[in-house]
């Protein structure tokens, strides 16, 4: 980033303070998801956001190795606390925080000090990875679906914070003015939310939100879970999105959605291959079906994601695809009839909320691009749940269970030269550190131990 482009952040920035002033904006939190998957946060008053735009604040490079319990991994070269980054807001996605009153939010990238990116920005490295696709002549609309569980109360022992039948009217008349404040909340601050129910689990509840491109996608991803946290805080609810608060239950998933477009047209629609695809958008998808153990490291990055990701509970476990299977790791959604040209796109089941989804799309983005270069193909979907076939039946159509444990999806991610290349040498070695490292954390852990453990931290 050199000075003209800092002078024009610092310009667009000032621009913006006479009106957050007068919505009682006082200052502005800039954020970053860190490689444990969660979002870490720099404040400046208002006054001083076009400060920050052109020169950011400063910030430790050791956030890299930083782990969900905020012990920091990495080299002992004594180095992790030399150096420092700047974060710097992104001036075009200032938000007003409804649930926050006298705050604004705002994405940040994190530059080093002589204005060169930070070679392991997750959002900068998505943005990188959409403009590769992009030369491609596709545009990729995501969004991430949104589950989580209240808590009567600040203990830290689940309480399920309503009761009622899963998808029950029960929970959202028992729950009514903290649902309508969550969606008040998010349309005031400019999301798209396209629906909202009570989940299957205890205490659970759902939203998703309009599909955007990759970097809006995963900011809104941050935005509405902050939010949605917020409202919780009001109503003395504790908000968790880890993908297995009770063991005994089923767990908060973060499904992605993706299609592919071309000149305005949906590459998953109208195709001549399998469901409608296209020739572009199978290949792509294929990628992806390929590398989902190892995208699994991205995706489901703690060895709490292993409680969840188990057949039978819709986590889709298996490394198949079909049309609109909810055991299938890839569910293929081709909408209902007449809306299929803007509906259809294919949903990621496998992923949950622990992830920092600037990562998980950047990974989705690269799989998906090393398909396309290969010309790759799908095999036949899959009609039924997977663990209703015979081992027979299984080889027969090559679905196989994901991995049953970090280790094994990591080993999966270092392997794999689409992604390990598209992430750079750096980002790849913390990511792997942060990785062993709450492997080891967790090693002894029984699973009542690791589910507490990890089910305020995100
Ligand atoms: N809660 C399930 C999961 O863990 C997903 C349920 C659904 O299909 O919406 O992914
Ligand atoms: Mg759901």
């Amino acid at each position: 980033m050199d000075v003209s482009e800092r002078e024009a952040r610092s310009k667009q920035a000032e621009e913006l303070v006479p009106g957050l002033v007068d919505q009682g904006v006082v200052a502005v939190a800039a954020t970053f998801v860190d490689n444990s998957g969660i979002t870490r946060v720099k404040a400046v008053p208002v006054a001083r956001l076009p400060h920050m735009a052109a020169w950011g604040v400063g910030i430790s490079t050791s956030f890299d190795l930083f782990r969900c319990d905020d012990f920091i991994t990495g080299p002992a070269d004594g180095r992790a606390p030399v150096g420092d980054l700047r974060i710097i807001p992104d001036v075009r996605r200032v938000v007003p925080l409804a649930a926050q009153p006298g705050w604004a939010w705002a994405p940040a990238d994190r530059y080093q000090q002589s204005g060169a990116p930070h070679p392991q920005c997750s959002r900068l490295l998505l943005d990188r990875l959409t403009h590769s696709v992009a030369e491609q002549g596709i545009a990729v609309k995501c969004s991430y679906e949104i589950e989580w569980v209240v808590s009567d109360g600040p203990g830290d022992d689940f309480a399920p914070g309503v009761v009622g039948p899963g998808y029950g009217v029960t929970r959202l008349v028992g729950l009514s003015d903290y649902c309508r404040d969550v969606i008040t909340a998010l349309i005031e601050q400019g999301v798209d939310v396209e629906q909202f129910h009570p989940e299957y689990a205890a205490g659970q509840l759902e939203l998703s939100v309009a599909a955007q491109a990759p970097v809006e996608a995963a900011d809104t991803s941050v935005l509405v879970r902050s939010t949605i946290r917020a409202v919780g805080e009001e109503y003395g609810l504790r908000t968790s999105y880890s993908p297995k608060v009770d063991v005994a239950g089923v767990g908060n998933g973060g499904h992605v959605h993706l299609s592919l477009w071309r000149d305005g047209q949906n590459l998953m629609a109208g195709g001549d291959r399998a469901l409608g695809l296209s020739e572009t958008a199978e290949a792509f998808s294929a990628g992806v079906l390929t590398r989902l153990p190892a995208l699994l490291a991205l995706g489901a990055p703690s060895p709490v994601s292993y409680l969840r990701l188990v057949p039978s509970h819709w986590a889709g476990a298996y490394v198949a695809w079909g049309l609109e299977n909810r055991e299938a790791a890839l569910r293929m959604v081709t909408g209902s009839t007449g809306s299929t040209p803007w509906a259809a796109n294919l949903e990621v089941k496998c992923f949950d909320l622990l992830a920092n989804p600037y990562l998980l799309m950047a990974g989705l983005l690269a799989a998906g691009a090393a398909g396309i270069a290969k010309g790759a193909v799908l095999p036949e979907p899959v009609d039924i749940d997977p663990a209703a076939m015979d081992e027979q039946a299984l080889a027969d159509g090559g679905i196989t269970r994901l991995p049953k444990t970090l280790r094994e999806s990591l080993d999966a991610f270092v392997a794999d030269e689409a992604l390990t290349s598209a992430f750079g040498s750096d980002l790849v070695a913390s990511l792997v550190s942060v990785r062993e490292s709450e492997i080891e954390l967790f090693a002894l852990a029984s699973d009542e131990d690791l589910a507490k453990a990890t089910r305020w931290l995100h």
